[in-house]
């Protein structure tokens, strides 16, 4: 039941024309909730909002729902000129970007999902929206349907954030996971996520990570007031994550998760730098990010005033997404209906993107070395000589090779400092193999 009730200060003359690009997942979910809950939405909007059509690349394409067909046209130039709010949901570069720049120079808001384009070339679309004087929003465009975005602009404008750590790509989630309740390795985990369409059939962009680097730009852009691009972002993925690595920071009470990462760091000269990066991260076992299972997401916000904050939802999917831009949606009409410009971008932070030689964490090391009498202490001489120091050690013996395992945490220590003590670690003859190197957060 529709528990809403219609706003009798809905101006009904008023009808703000909506036009809809790309009619997948996502899109046909954004059209059927637009149809179906139009009074709702204009009584929160003090405004009609009308579908005037939907750009597509084939009329007759099977849809998820059923909808009028003279809606749709593959002239989505035409649409766009005459629309007051342009929903851009085919994804890709080219033709959504011209389509959205033709929007904003037409008057029109955009709500977009598109992190790929928002990566690659988001400052240029910001521009020519604030020079137009438009609301570009795109909540939908990093972890599906939770609100995070408008949160860290706009409630979080009064605190200074000072890290981001989120698990914002649900199918490298679901495998991660996979791995750890079944002892699945990579590829079969992967197969599983496929089989059950979590993943696609070509599934670089998620388990390489790059979905999650486009996200983590964004995320770090807003949260730190500059502009970052996927060039600024360090990204590494899962496929190098075996099954012995996921048991081994088992063993340790550790989880391994895809984490997307901000942070502010300070040098020893007092200059700051925003170090952006994507990796597979141990987290302790408590950890709020640990408890996140399957492909669900979640953003765990550091905040100066606020302390830490956690956004929780479902990252993807036709419906949940839908939500998000339903939301930007109402909040761009309100803004027309209102009078006022927009926020898109902020951009008054001007600190630099650091290396990821820059960045400081606490390292799990997994080592096949000699069971040898004095071996320990020798591995222990070459962290201390590279100054690093060790948080904890683990050994288990393999009687069948005389070999030993060796799982080493360290405290924080700068990635310098770790990439040196791993490369005279491996020169050490009693060393047969550096097995895994992973970054760990949250102890
Ligand atoms: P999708 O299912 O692949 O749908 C794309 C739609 O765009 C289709 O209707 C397609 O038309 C249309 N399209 C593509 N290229 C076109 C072109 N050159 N001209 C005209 N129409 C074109 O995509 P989706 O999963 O809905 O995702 C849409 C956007 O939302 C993407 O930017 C994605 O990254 C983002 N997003 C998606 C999710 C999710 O869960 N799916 C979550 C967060 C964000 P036809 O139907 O005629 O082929």
């Amino acid at each position: 039941m529709n528990t809403d009730v219609v706003n009798t200060d809905v101006n009904e003359t008023k009808t703000l024309k909506v036009a809809l690009l790309g009619c997948g997942n996502v899109g046909s979910q954004v059209a059927r909730i637009l149809l179906e809950d139009a009074d709702t939405l204009a009584a929160r909007t003090g405004a009609r909002l009308e579908l005037v059509g939907i750009g597509v690349r084939t009329i007759d394409a099977p849809r998820d729902v059923e909808l009028p067909r003279e809606l749709f046209t593959t002239d989505s130039e035409s649409l766009v000129a005459g629309a007051d709010l342009v929903i851009e949901l085919m994804g890709g570069i080219e033709p959504a970007r011209s389509l959205i720049l033709s929007a904003v120079r037409h008057g029109a808001c955009v709500v977009t999902g598109n992190k790929a384009l928002l990566a690659q070339d988001g400052p240029t679309l910001y521009e020519e929206a604030d020079k137009a004087g438009v609301q570009l929003s795109y909540e939908a465009a990093v972890a599906g349907a939770i609100p995070i975005l408008r949160p860290i602009r706009d409630s979080l404008s009064g605190d200074r954030i000072t890290r981001v750590l989120g698990i914002v790509n649900g199918t490298t989630n679901f495998i991660l996971d996979q791995m750890d309740s079944t002892g699945a390795q990579f590829e079969d985990a992967l197969a599983e996520a496929q089989r059950l369409g979590y993943a696609e059939a070509d599934p670089t962009a998620d388990v390489e990570g790059h979905d999650a680097a486009a996200k983590a730009a964004i995320l770090a852009a807003l949260s730190f007031h500059t502009r970052f691009s996927l060039d600024d972002v360090y990204c590494e993925g899962i496929t190098k994550v075996s099954a012995t690595d996921i048991a081994a920071a088992k063993d340790a009470g550790f989880v391994i998760k895809l984490l997307a990462i901000a942070e502010k760091l300070t040098d020893d000269a007092g200059d700051e730098g925003v170090s952006v990066r994507v990796h597979p991260t141990l987290l302790p076992r408590e950890h709020p990010l640990a408890a996140v299972r399957g492909a669900f997401n979640a953003v765990f916000v550091e905040a100066e005033n606020a302390g830490e904050l956690m956004f929780y939802g479902q990252g993807a999917g036709g419906t949940p997404t839908a939500s998000a831009v339903l939301g930007d949606l109402v909040s761009a009409a309100r803004r027309i209906v209102l009078g006022g410009p927009g926020r898109t971008e902020t951009t008054t932070g001007h600190v630099p993107a650091l290396p990821i030689s820059a960045s400081r964490t606490s390292y799990h090391v997994g080592l096949r070395v000699a069971d040898q009498p004095g071996v320990l202490a020798r591995i222990a001489q070459v962290f201390s000589d590279n100054g690093v120091s060790i948080e904890l050690f683990r050994q288990s013996i393999s009687s069948a090779d005389q070999s030993a395992e060796l799982r080493i945490v360290t405290h924080r220590a700068s990635e310098a400092d770790l990439a040196a003590t791993v490369a005279s670690i491996s020169q050490l003859d009693v060393v047969q193999d550096v097995t895994s190197v992973l970054r760990v957060e949250g102890v």
